[in-house]
C-alpha cells in the first residue's frame, strides 16, 4: 500500500527505531509512547487490522509479540504490559495497518483504559449472545 505509514517502515522509505525482525515481522519503537519502551509489532505484508490476516501470518505475529514483549519486560523493568490491537476506528485505531502495541505498565503510571462495563440483562440475554457469537466462530 503505497501511501501506509508503516509499509513505509517497512520498505525503509520512512525511518524507525527497529528492535527486531523476522521474515513476516517487524518491531519498532512507538513514536509517541505511552510509557518508554513502548513498541509496536507488525505484518511486514499490508493487513487494515489483525481481523483481516490469514490464520498462519496471525500466528507468527502473535509468536513475534510474545517474543518481543519478553524483551520489554527484560529491559524496561515494567510492572505490566498490555499486549493490545486497537480494531477499527471505534476502537482508537488510527493507523491502518495492522499492529500490535506492547505497551510497557507501571503501577502508577498515567494510562486508564477506561472500562465502563455492563450487565447481561438476564440469562436469557447472555445465552442470546454466547449463540451469535458460537455460530459466527465456524463461519
Ligand atoms: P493505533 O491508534 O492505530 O492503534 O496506533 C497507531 C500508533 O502508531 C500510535 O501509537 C502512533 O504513535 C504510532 N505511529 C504513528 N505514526 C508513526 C510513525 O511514523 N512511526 C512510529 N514509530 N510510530 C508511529
Ligand atoms: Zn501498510
Amino acid at each position: 500500500m503505497s501511501d501506509c505509514i508503516f509499509c513505509k517502515i517497512v520498505s525503509g522509505e520512512i525511518g524507525a527505531s527497529k528492535v527486531y525482525e523476522d521474515k513476516y515481522t517487524l518491531a519498532f519503537l512507538d513514536i509517541n509512547p505511552v510509557n518508554k519502551g513502548h513498541v509496536l509489532v507488525i505484518p511486514k505484508k499490508h493487513f487494515d487490522t489483525v481481523l483481516d490476516m490469514p490464520e498462519d501470518e496471525g500466528v507468527a505475529l502473535a509468536k513475534a509479540s510474545v517474543k518481543v514483549g519478553k524483551a520489554v519486560r527484560k529491559a524496561t523493568n515494567c510492572e505490566g504490559i498490555n499486549l493490545l490491537h486497537n480494531i477499527g476506528k471505534a476502537a482508537g485505531q488510527l493507523v491502518f495497518h495492522a499492529h500490535v502495541h506492547l505497551i510497557p505498565r507501571f503501577s502508577h503510571d498515567s494510562m486508564r483504559l477506561g472500562w465502563d462495563r455492563k450487565q447481561y440483562a438476564n440469562s436469557a440475554e447472555q445465552e442470546e449472545f454466547r449463540k451469535k457469537v458460537s455460530e459466527a466462530v465456524g463461519k
